[in-house]
């Protein structure tokens, strides 16, 4: 039996979240990215029920989820143009903005930090719970730390049974990865990237008019997460090319190495005793299916993931930074 309670995401679920979450408790959500381990973000005591859940490093600040424009002015220190700009184009969305931080966020929000980062989910449940407690909610990715995210409500019990009061299930997620990060607190001027995510990068610099500066040791100042080990399931992961994953996957396989593959549709032809899950939907399917799908082969038993590359093009690029970090372990 479950330690914490899965509930589906009907209004009296709602409810019952929000009002654990006045109460000073952890509930896991559902987002269009992933699902969010969440917490009053002006609560301290609140947010390091996160950190404690999670096993999450105290330099790793957290995103703070928000209703609206209105609600994400009350915790910057200033909402410069640029941001409003980006807010007005991509909120609700999987556009997360970092920007000088108001007084009232509290530092192990920000882990010492003098920025806040913000986002509006583009979830109704997210949304509902965030209108019901009428706060700012502090909410990473719902996983132990360095895990993959999850985008099941039962990935998230498989992490966090009886560490969280809550989960509240609203099916699997939309996009399947985490937002993307952009840091507009240095001025107008110094746009940088932080993080890749559901938003592609290209749809940024479009209603930017121009490049962003993307990653380099500024990002990983700016952005201590960054260096922190991550995605990672238990069995070793592996990038190969679309056109080598068959015979890379039979070679270990004849080597005696228990290997799962992990591609996009349609799958290459491989023998049963190979699972082998393979993402229909294009780019956008592969990034809903990837966490699962490491999670998945996982549960097989495989030691090893063949995973495919991807173009780095639109969502691709958040695809392979993902499976890159997957691959470090
Ligand atoms: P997670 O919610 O677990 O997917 O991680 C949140 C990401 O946002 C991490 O990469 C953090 O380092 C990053 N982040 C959160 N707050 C800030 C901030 N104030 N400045 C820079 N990056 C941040
Ligand atoms: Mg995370």
């Amino acid at each position: 039996m479950p330690k914490t309670p899965l509930r589906s995401a009907e209004p009296a679920t709602i409810a019952l979240a929000a009002s654990i979450l006045a109460d000073g408790g952890v509930v896991a959500i559902p987002t269009e990215t992933v699902y969010g381990l969440a917490a009053d973000g002006l609560d301290p005591r609140a947010v390091a029920r996160i950190f404690a859940a999670k096993g999450r490093p105290a330099d790793n600040p957290l995103i703070l989820h928000v209703a609206g424009l209105a609600e994400a002015e009350a915790i910057a220190a200033e909402v410069p143009p640029l941001a409003r700009a980006l807010a007005d184009a991509f909120w609700p969305g999987p556009l997360t903005i970092v920007l000088k931080r108001a007084a009232v966020v509290p530092e192990i929000v920000s882990a010492g930090l003098d920025t806040v980062a913000i986002r509006v989910p583009a979830h109704p449940v997210a949304l509902a719970i965030l209108r019901a407690l009428g706060r700012p909610l502090a909410a990473p990715s719902a996983n132990r730390s360095g895990r993959p995210s999850p985008t099941r409500a039962e990935h998230v019990l498989a992490d966090l049974d009886g560490r969280i009061d809550l989960i509240v299930d609203g099916g699997p997620t939309a996009h399947g990865i985490e937002s993307t990060v952009i840091d507009l607190s240095q001025g107008e001027g110094a746009p940088l990237l932080l993080r890749q995510g559901a938003l592609p990068r290209e749809a940024l610099e479009a209603a930017l008019g121009r490049p962003i500066a993307e990653g380099g040791a500024e990002a990983a100042a700016r952005s201590p997460g960054l260096r922190h080990r991550h995605y990672a399931p238990r069995a070793r992961v592996e990038l190969v090319a679309r056109e080598g994953l068959g015979a890379r996957a039979e070679a270990l396989a004849a080597a005696g190495v228990r290997v799962g593959v992990l591609a996009r549709a349609p799958a290459p032809p491989l023998p049963p005793a190979i699972p082998t899950l393979a993402a229909e939907g294009g780019l956008e399917g592969y990034a809903r299916e990837l966490f699962a799908g490491l999670r998945t082969l996982d549960e097989l038993g495989v030691a090893r993931i063949v995973a495919e590359t991807t173009p780095e093009v639109g969502i691709g690029r958040a695809i392979m930074d993902r499976l890159r970090r997957a691959a470090e372990g």
